[in-house]
C-alpha cells in the first residue's frame, strides 16, 4: 500500500484545518516532493506527519532503533510551522482491513475464511518493543476483536516490562471490539483513533456474509469508548470514507446504514461528543491540544465556521451542514 492521505479534516471538508499523513516514508523523493508542495504559502492547512515504523525497519534493515534515530534525523530536518514530521510517533500494523474481510476475529467468520496479520503478533511486539522504550507515541491499525486482543495484550506485556503513565498507544481504526475490551482500552490508557463509517457501509452487508447480524450490527460501537472516557476521534481513513468529519460525527451520532436501516441504538454518542471528536479530541490524541482542538485564549485561531449549530439541529441533518469558512493562522477563507 502506497502512501495515504489519513485526513482528520481539512479547510475544505470541516473542522479543524489540519490533516494527518501515515504511512510516511519521506526517504522516497517523490513522496518528499509531494509533502514539500504542501509547504507553500498558498496551503492554507497544516500537515502532520507519523512515520511508518515497518516502512523505516525495512530501510534499517529491519533494526528498529536504527529506524527511531532515522525518524528522529527526518524529524529535524524536515519539519517547518506548515508540515510537521513527529519525532516522537510511531505506526504500526496488527490485522487485515475491514473492507476485504480480512480482520482477525475471535469468533472467525461465517464462511469459514481466516482474518489475516498485516505484521504477525511477534513482529509487532518487537517493533513495538522499541519504540516504547524510546518514549514513542505509537498508532497502531487494528480492527477486528482478535486483533484488539493482541494488541492489548501487547500493550499490557510492555506496561509491565516498563511501566509508563502516558504512554498514549492509540487503536487506529476500531472497527469491531467487546466492552469487555473497551473496559481494558480504559485501565490501561489507550486513546482511539476510529473509523465509524464502517458502520454505515458495512453493518447491512456483513450482516448477510461475514459477520453475521449481531457482530455487523455492532460495528463501531463508539458509545463505549466515550462512556469510559476513552479520548476518541474519528479518521477517513481516506479513500475508505470521505474525508468529511461532520459525516464521519453523524455516522456515529445517528448510527443508520447505506440502506436506511438502524442499529443498535444503545450504541449511539451525541451530538455534542459527536463534535468533541472531531475537534478536542483530534487535537489531545495528536498531542496539539496545547494549540488547537478548542477556542480559547493562547490557542491557534484555526478552526471552522458552520452555516448552522450542528448541536442545535436534528442530529440526521449533521452531515448537510455547509461550512461557511475556514479560519486558519488568524486568516478568515470562505470555502461556500
Ligand atoms: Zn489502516
Amino acid at each position: 500500500m502506497g502512501t495515504r492521505i489519513w485526513l482528520r479534516s481539512s479547510t475544505r471538508t470541516g473542522s479543524l484545518p489540519w490533516l494527518i499523513w501515515s504511512f510516511l516514508c519521506l526517504m522516497r523523493p517523490w513522496r518528499r516532493s509531494k509533502l514539500t508542495r504542501t509547504k507553500s504559502k498558498d496551503t492554507h492547512f497544516s500537515t502532520y506527519c507519523v512515520a511508518s515504523g515497518r516502512n523505516y525497519a525495512k530501510m534499517a534493515e529491519g533494526d528498529h532503533q536504527k529506524a527511531v534515530e532515522h525518524i528522529r534525523e527526518l524529524a529535524k530536518s524536515f519539519s517547518d510551522d506548515k508540515v510537521i514530521v513527529y519525532d516522537n510517533h510511531v505506526r504500526g500494523l496488527c490485522d487485515g482491513a475491514f473492507y476485504s474481510l480480512a480482520m482477525q476475529m475471535k469468533d472467525g467468520y461465517l464462511d469459514g475464511h481466516d482474518g489475516e496479520w498485516i505484521m504477525e503478533p511477534e513482529a509487532l511486539l518487537e517493533m513495538m518493543k522499541v519504540y516504547w522504550m524510546n518514549g514513542f507515541q505509537i498508532h497502531v491499525h487494528t480492527n477486528g476483536d482478535l486483533g484488539m486482543e493482541t494488541l492489548l495484550s501487547i500493550v499490557e506485556t510492555l506496561s509491565k516490562v516498563s511501566p509508563r503513565v502516558h504512554h498514549r498507544t492509540t487503536v487506529e481504526h476500531a472497527g469491531y471490539f467487546t466492552e469487555e475490551q473497551a473496559d481494558k482500552i480504559a485501565e490501561l490508557g489507550l486513546l482511539v483513533s476510529a473509523a465509524p463509517y464502517y458502520f454505515y457501509t458495512l453493518a447491512d452487508k456483513y450482516s448477510e456474509e461475514g459477520l453475521g447480524p449481531v457482530r455487523a450490527q455492532a460495528i463501531a460501537p463508539m458509545k463505549w469508548l466515550f462512556d469510559r472516557g476513552v479520548p476518541t476521534t474519528f479518521h477517513s481513513d481516506f479513500t475508505m470514507a470521505p474525508s468529511q468529519p461532520l459525516l464521519l460525527a453523524w455516522s456515529a451520532i445517528n448510527r443508520v446504514t447505506a440502506d436506511g436501516n438502524s442499529f443498535r441504538d444503545d450504541l449511539k454518542i451525541t451530538a455534542y461528543q459527536g463534535m468533541q471528536a472531531i475537534t478536542k479530541n483530534a487535537a489531545i490524541i495528536m498531542g496539539t491540544d496545547d494549540i488547537m482542538g478548542t477556542i480559547e485564549g493562547g490557542k491557534l485561531a484555526n478552526f471552522t465556521i458552520l452555516d448552522e449549530n450542528p448541536l442545535a439541529v436534528d442530529s440526521l441533518h449533521i452531515k448537510y451542514i455547509k461550512i461557511h469558512a475556514a479560519v486558519y493562522k488568524e486568516k478568515m477563507r470562505k470555502i461556500n
